[in-house]
């Protein structure tokens, strides 16, 4: 088969008048001849009847799952199946590209373009949020240089800078020194952008209104009488939000098959939410009929969150969930060794379709209509595909086998035609908790609803912070779990079998603009490393203007 890039590369784009003229869209400006800015009132008015499905999978293992290309296969599906479908996906950051092979813009038939654009600098979001970030950096240790109105404890500073790069030497930093007018000296961090508060905001708001108001209550420090001192207090807030101004807007580019994809906003899956923008999907909800949408890692951090924080503040009810998994993955769960995942092993699969299992468990919690869809490798055979089929069916949920990755969206035909048959059914869509239980109980919950712990215990640290957090009163937010992907408890080891475990919290923060709480299970690495031979190093334009080494 041939490369994404080679793929890519023989699709003839469509210019981007075209896309907006088939989804009678008028209010744009373009980014060259491919990309473009959408008007914000888009996201204003849901059209009559549109449907929004969320892709999401079981957790993720190196063998891979591929929940953008099920995305943007199934979009294109729906489409020749002739309804009007757009996939609305997350921005991928510049970080990983120049770490790891491999961008996040879908994979063979199934891929959104042009791909080295969106993976790249695309239309400048993640450039704005580094100026704002910055910018408030930059207000917040000039207030303390010029005097200190606020009181700022420099030991309770809470905002980082950061930079949308992997660059670990940035994350811990000695600013402001020199001569006394070169700033106040003091440690300071760096994150990478998608890592920043301000991105999840960008991805939570409605509207610039919204915007403003989310902004303006970010904690920026504490000061010596311990009260939070925030964005609007050091006077940033209107000046984050003009440089913001074009980045709320949602950007649509197309796929391979030249239907419309909405790729906006992209905060990381564990500290925050990790969907892409609610404007985003509030815009493909007014100008298609289908709107595919896509959640982070697996489905016990990234479902759970894009309905319990996502749906929540965006008052957005999804209608139906598809659960992508591979034979592969399955296989890999149960312990099968990573070399060996292309030999038929129907034991390893019965046994690792647990996983699973406890995936559809989970998201019929929520009562949306599920369904499972099977991402085909070349290697599956017939019989593996059966009989995660046959396991599937006892849940009283139908698996259907694609293969948008080899085939496009004639791939994904039977997964669509399904999906528009369970969007008509009922759909009892609920929360799994309610907002205003203390936080403690709500972490309890999920903790055992979804990663199925036995008891929830806290450090030393946790208990003081979550004892500050609802002294404050930011107690009635909903909650964002940190914790390892690779695994439905808080140890990427301790799968499936997973039994009578503790899961430990170890630190509370308060995410007061972006409107929710992260409970750490773990150490976050908020600003990753480069490997030891970067991708980097490939990386390079050749004579005819040509990007190499990018994928
Ligand atoms: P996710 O969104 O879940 O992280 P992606 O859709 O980005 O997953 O896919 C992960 C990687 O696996 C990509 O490089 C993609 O091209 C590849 N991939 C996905 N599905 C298949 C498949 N059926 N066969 C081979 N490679 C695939
Ligand atoms: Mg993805």
């Amino acid at each position: 088969m041939k490369t994404d890039i080679e793929i890519a590369r023989e699709v003839e784009l469509k210019e981007i008048d075209e896309i907006c003229k088939n989804l009678a869209v008028d209010k744009y400006d373009k980014f060259g001849k491919y990309k473009a800015k959408l008007d914000l009132s888009y996201a204003d008015k849901k059209k009559e009847g549109s449907k929004l499905i969320l892709v999401t999978a079981t957790n993720p293992t190196p063998s891979g799952e591929g929940k953008t290309t099920m995305n943007i296969g199934l979009s294109m599906a729906l489409n020749k199946i002739g309804k009007n479908a757009i996939s609305v996906l997350r921005e991928p950051s510049l970080g990983p590209s120049f770490g790891r092979k491999g961008g996040a813009a879908g994979g063979g038939y199934s891929q959104v373009l042009p791909m080295d654009e969106i993976n790249l600098h695309f239309t400048g979001d993640f450039h704005a949020i580094t100026s704002a970030v910055n910018l408030v950096a930059a207000i917040l240790d000039n207030h303390i240089y010029q005097g200190n109105e606020k009181n700022i404890d420099p030991n309770q500073i809470v905002w980082r800078r950061c930079v949308d790069l992997n660059d670990r030497a940035l994350r811990n930093i000695v600013i402001g020194l020199g001569n006394r007018t070169d700033g106040v000296t003091r440690e300071d961090k760096f994150d990478i952008t998608v890592a920043t508060e301000m991105m999840a905001v960008l991805c939570l708001a409605t509207s610039m209104e919204d915007f403003k108001e989310k902004v303006s209550k970010m904690i920026v420090a504490y000061d010596y009488a311990n009260n939070p001192v925030t964005v609007d207090d050091i006077k940033a807030t209107g000046s984050v939000a003009v440089i913001m101004k074009d980045a709320l807007r949602a950007n649509l580019v197309q796929t391979t098959e030249n239907t419309p994809a909405i790729i906006h906003g992209g905060p990381f899956a564990n500290i925050a939410h990790g969907c892409n923008s609610l404007i985003a999907t509030k815009t493909g909800l007014g100008i298609a009929d289908y709107v595919v949408t896509e959640a982070g890692f697996g489905a016990d951090l990234g479902a759970e969150k894009f309905n319990d924080i996502k749906c929540r503040l965006g008052d957005l009810k999804p209608d139906a969930t598809v659960i992508v998994t591979s034979i592969r993955s399955l296989k890999y769960h149960a312990g099968m060794p990573l070399d060996e995942l292309a030999a038929e092993n129907l034991d390893y699969l019965e046994k690792g379709f647990k996983n699973l299992q406890i995936h559809i468990e989970n998201m019929k919690k929520f009562g949306n209509n599920i369904l499972v869809a099977i991402n085909k490798f070349a290697s599956d055979t017939d019989e593996e595909i059966a009989l995660v089929q046959k396991l599937t069916e006892k849940l009283a949920v139908k698996a259907i086998e694609t293969t948008v990755f080899t085939d496009g969206s004639e791939g994904g035909v039977e997964l669509a035609q399904n999906l528009v048959k369970v969007c008509e059914n009922d759909n009892e869509f609920n929360y799994l908790y309610d907002e205003k239980l203390p936080a403690k109980e709500k972490l309890d919950i999920i903790a055992k609803e979804i990663y199925r712990a036995k008891e929830v215990v806290y450090t030393q640290k946790a208990e003081k912070e979550m004892i500050r957090i609802e002294s404050l009163g930011y107690g009635d937010l909903p909650i964002c779990v940190a914790k390892t992907p690779y695994s439905l408890s808080d140890d990427p080891n301790k799968n499936i079998s997973a039994k009578d475990y503790e899961i430990t919290i170890r630190d509370v923060r308060v995410n007061a603009g972006a409107g929710f709480l992260v409970a750490y299970t773990d150490n976050v690495l908020t600003m990753p490393g480069l490997p030891k031979e970067p991708n980097a190093y490939q990386i390079d334009i050749d004579e005819n203007g040509e990007i190499v080494g990018l994928f």
